[in-house]
């Protein structure tokens, strides 16, 4: 059965995440996020070395963020098991492998 989406998310970072996560959580009911390797985080699991720091506030540059999405220093680990939580406390649509 064909399903139409309310909002469609193209690429599966953090910004991607974050959008589809906070958008659910502010009321819409069908959303997809569209990566388009096989799991989302792509730069992440591409570049960052094993157990690397992952720090909120990255290079200078303090960021106060906003809305119900929130994000804590970590290791590159816990920034993925993080974002695979918000993915499934959500129950988030994702379509993987899928380039546009
Ligand atoms: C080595 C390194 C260390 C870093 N350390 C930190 C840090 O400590 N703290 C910090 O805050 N930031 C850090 N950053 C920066 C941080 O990784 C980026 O700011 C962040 O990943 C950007 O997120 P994004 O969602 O905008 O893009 P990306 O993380 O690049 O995600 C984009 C996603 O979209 C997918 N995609 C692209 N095109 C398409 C398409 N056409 N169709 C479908 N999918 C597509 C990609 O595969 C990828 O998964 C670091 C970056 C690097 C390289």
């Amino acid at each position: 059965m064909q399903t139409v989406y309310d909002l469609i998310i193209v690429g599966g970072g953090p910004g991607g995440i974050g959008a589809v996560v906070e958008a659910k959580e502010l009321g819409l009911e069908k959303v997809l996020l569209i990566e388009k390797t096989e799991n989302h985080s792509h730069t992440i699991r591409k570049f960052y070395k094993d157990k690397k720091r992952v720090d909120k506030d990255w290079q200078g540059q303090a960021v106060e963020l906003e809305g119900n999405v929130g994000f804590e220093d970590g290791t590159k680990e816990s920034t993925l098991n993080y974002f695979d939580q918000l993915l499934d406390d959500e129950s988030i649509d994702s379509k993987l492998n899928f380039r546009t």
